[in-house]
């Protein structure tokens, strides 16, 4: 089986052909970064005008890279949300519109759900259930992968994603778009410990995720003066790192049946943070599960292979489908609305 995944759903636009049994094909991306970067961030009409210009091209850049045709696709799965909505739909727009050309069934992915199985596209042993932390540019989540369309939400943020915290705190230190990069390579220059910062909710009862005072306590050294900005990159990015590892520890804790703990996500593109949940899984005597970099930020891909995912268990979607700007893993989050989904 060959599945067709297209991704629209932020400032990444990309195609990819991928079998039942993960073999990537072909996989074609275009990133916007340099359109965005005068902004500091993505401008959402400049997203959906430039996804128009490129994902046709990179469709068929994709189909050609494999030697195949459309109708040698058994099915076509594109990004239905959540994410910026006019991305989303020029992405699914395309996705129906090649799915009603080739007469091939349409699967509407939820993007969050293309993170949280990609480590199933790097590693075919991986089973379930997992433990996933997903950290994005808008998500920070501990997920319970129990299967398919089968997720737990055990935390979730409070104010800032993890991606936000990295982006913020890149721009505060004048280190450009896209953020998390750049903080990384400037951590790597500094000093750890060489600036106080704070580690919200770590060693709290509850289990969420907060980073919007780690944000602000990182403005305040900016201004301060007094440090290096790789002094700041390295210690805040130290902060984060000690406060993933608290929340993931404490749920690792209380789910003793996971068969691996796993990260996703285009934050784990991050080498301090894998390094520290590697040796956070060995501590709990987990295998880790990190897809490679270019399969963490967004891609096609993972889209691709969470429609063969889903197209194995007979999970196709009408073409009336409707793009979602928000759209949570989890059933209960749904039902819970504004909780910081
Ligand atoms: P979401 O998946 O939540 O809809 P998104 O699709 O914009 O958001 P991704 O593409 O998965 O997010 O990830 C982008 C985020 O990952 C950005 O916030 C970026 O700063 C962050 N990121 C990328 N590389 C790194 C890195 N090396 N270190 C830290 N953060 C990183
Ligand atoms: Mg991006
Ligand atoms: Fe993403």
């Amino acid at each position: 089986t060959i599945i067709l995944g297209l991704e629209s759903s932020c400032d990444e636009t990309a195609a990819a052909l991928v079998t039942h049994d993960g073999r990537i094909l072909a996989h074609r991306l275009a990133t916007q970064e340099a359109e965005h970067r005068p902004y500091g961030g993505v401008v959402p009409e400049l997203a959906a005008r430039a996804h128009v210009e490129v994902l046709t091209p990179l469709v068929e850049g994709a189909l050609a890279d494999a030697g195949l045709k459309l109708a040698d696709v058994d099915a076509i799965a594109a990004t239905a949300g959540p994410g910026l909505i006019g991305g989303v739909m020029v992405g699914l727009v395309t996705g129906k519109a090649l799915a009603h050309a080739a007469g091939k069934p349409l699967i509407a992915v939820n993007h969050l759900e293309g993170h949280a199985l990609s480590p199933r596209l790097a590693d075919r042993t991986l089973q379930f259930p997992y433990m996933l932390l997903l950290v994005s540019g808008g998500h920070c989540q501990l997920l319970l992968v129990r299967g398919v369309g089968d997720y737990a939400r055990l935390a979730t943020t409070i104010d800032d994603a993890a991606g936000e915290a990295f982006d913020k705190t890149a721009k505060l230190l004048g280190l450009g778009y896209p953020g998390g990069p750049a903080v990384e390579a400037a951590a790597t220059r500094g000093n750890p410990h060489g600036v106080p910062l704070p580690r919200p909710l770590v060693g709290t009862a509850e289990p969420h995720f907060s980073f919007a005072g780690l944000k602000s306590a990182v403005m305040r050294a900016a201004q301060a003066g007094t440090h290096s900005v790789d002094d700041i990159a390295a210690s805040f990015q130290q902060a984060a790192i000690d406060c993933l590892m608290d929340r993931t520890a404490r749920q690792l804790r209380a789910h003793r049946d996971v068969t691996a703990l796993v990260v996703a996500g285009g934050v784990a593109a991050n080498q301090a943070i894998r390094g520290a949940l590697a040796g956070l899984a060995a501590a709990y005597d987990l295998p880790f599960v990190a897809p490679p970099l270019w399969l963490c930020t967004d891609n096609g891909a993972m889209i691709a292979w969470a429609g063969a995912e889903r197209f194995a268990l007979g999970l196709t979607d009408g073409l009336d489908f409707a793009a979602r700007p928000r759209w949570p893993l989890d059933p209960d989050a749904q039902a819970a609305r504004g909780a910081g989904v």
